[in-house]
């Protein structure tokens, strides 16, 4: 896959604190149901709401989002 960054999110572990959907709602989003982060569905891999694969435009932006979990759930690459 190249050209694609894989993402994922423990979700299960997410405190929904909103830093990685105000940081970067290009990719991450809000789960409606839970409250806890997904990934948006145009990037959602294995429809899986915590797996994805961001295109390389948006790598930078998903980076910064992980570094800002204060859990440190996000894992990019
Ligand atoms: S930054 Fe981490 S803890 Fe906060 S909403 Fe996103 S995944 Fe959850």
């Amino acid at each position: 896959m190249e050209g694609k960054i894989k993402v994922s999110i423990a979700r299960d572990e997410c405190i929904s604190c909103a830093n990685c959907w105000e940081t970067c709602p290009d990719f991450f989003e809000e789960n409606p149901d839970d409250g806890f982060s997904q990934v948006v569905k145009k990037y959602r891999a294995n429809d899986n709401p915590g797996e994805g694969e961001a295109p390389v435009e948006l790598g930078d932006c998903v980076k910064e989002a992980a570094s800002e979990c204060p859990v440190e759930i996000i894992h990019v690459g």
